[in-house]
């Protein structure tokens, strides 16, 4: 455990929780389709909290968000799915409403924190896919009631705060994905910690327009150009090396299958790293001791784009380095390819797992740092 972590209540801070009533944030965000849960992988991740509670006498309540029903009741977000999923799992645990059905969950209302903790002797957030936002079920309860970390969200915390503060060398990020300006914040601060960035996915793009390449119609962001000409410039600088595609596949003006160079000609759309590129980005991840793994490296919804993610997925199942994946994309890339069980750690959090590496801390963590019990 790092020192940060040191410092927040874990399930043992909280003392005899026999016959107590014990608040859980879960993230119980799971996908559903025409009111079916597809995946209860996050209902399952939250059982062992749960099961360290009631079998020392607890009675646990259960709360999450799900879905952005915008404040106000919609029975399209009902939890009743859930709570029959949860029931099957765990006789006995009560789930409340969606927290988003009351404005006050994402406004951090004093008035909805007062409802959410009436008749509640302790909370525990097990939340970590929400604790990057300073909502009232994730900031509110531990001003007053005793609070700790869920086990999930100890394990999330070590993992990732582990990666942060002593990776084993060499130490290397693989990024790519969609949400380019998002995730150059990390990228920045990244590049403190690893000794190697591989970049592809549609992130690539706006990297490979810094360099001078020709991009075609690929999703890049023209604002983002300086930022990433500062940070190719601030990591030749520092003696690392950014990875970037050497070969890419997508489509041509005509719309029609192709493969490409590093420059894209007019029209032209990537949606991949090619293979030779794929290859590359492999062997940086076979001879890596660590590897952190966020964002597809093209688009493998579909069949004709899915090579260069699986490439590297496989890399990370085969590599002797310690895995770490973060991020929802990536995540049901991994199982898609039915490697999910191949890497050591595959995050519940994307957002979270992205801004616990880059700031060190999270709101939720904050919270629970200064709850009554903390040390
Ligand atoms: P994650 O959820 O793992 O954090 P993101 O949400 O950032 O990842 O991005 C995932 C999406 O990025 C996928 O839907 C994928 O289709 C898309 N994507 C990856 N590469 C490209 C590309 N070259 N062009 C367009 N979309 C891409
Ligand atoms: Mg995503």
């Amino acid at each position: 455990m790092t020192n940060v972590g040191e410092r927040i209540p874990t399930l043992a801070d909280l003392g005899d929780v026999g016959g107590k009533r014990v608040l859980v944030r879960t993230d119980f965000n799971v996908p559903m389709e025409d009111g079916v849960i597809t995946d209860d992988f996050r209902i399952r991740a939250a059982l062992p909290t749960i099961n360290w509670l009631t079998e020392r006498g607890a009675s646990v309540v259960a709360a999450s968000h799900l879905g952005r029903p915008k404040g106000k009741p919609d029975a399209k977000y009902s939890m009743d799915p859930v709570r029959a999923r949860l029931v099957e799992l765990a006789p006995g645990v009560d789930l409340m409403e969606n927290l988003r059905f009351d404005p006050g969950e994402e406004g951090n209302d004093p008035a909805f924190v007062a409802r959410l903790v009436v008749g509640i002797d302790a909370y525990v957030d097990d939340a970590f896919g929400a604790s990057h936002r300073a909502h009232a079920s994730i900031v509110g309860p531990p001003r007053t009631l005793p609070s700790a970390m869920g086990l999930l969200l100890e394990k999330e915390v070590d993992v990732l705060l582990g990666l942060r503060d002593k990776p084993a060398h060499p130490f290397v990020a693989v990024l790519g994905g969609s949400k380019i300006s998002d995730k150059l914040g990390v990228v920045e601060a990244l590049l403190r910690v690893v000794d190697s960035l591989v970049i592809g996915g549609a992130m690539c793009f706006t990297f490979l327009a810094a360099e001078g390449y020709g991009i075609g119609d690929s999703l890049w962001e023209p604002d983002q150009v300086g930022t990433c000409r500062r940070l190719l410039d601030e990591s030749k600088a520092s003696g690392k090396t950014i990875h970037l595609p050497e070969d890419l596949v997508g489509v041509d003006a005509a719309g029609n299958y192709a493969t490409f160079g590093r420059s894209l000609p007019d029209g032209a759309k990537g949606f991949d790293i090619g293979p030779g590129t794929a290859a590359a980005f492999s062997d940086v991840i076979m001879d890596a001791r660590t590897v952190f793994w966020n964002g597809p490296m093209g688009m493998f919804e579909d069949p004709r784009f899915e090579a260069g993610t699986r490439t590297v997925a496989q890399a990370m199942a085969d590599t002797k380095a310690f895995t770490v994946v973060g991020g929802g994309d990536s995540a049901a890339a991994l199982a898609q390819f039915r490697l999910d069980d191949e890497v050591d750690h595959v995050s519940t959090g994307g957002g979270a797992s992205l801004e616990l590496l880059e700031l060190g801390d999270l709101p939720g963590l904050e919270a629970l740092r200064h709850a009554p019990n903390a040390k």
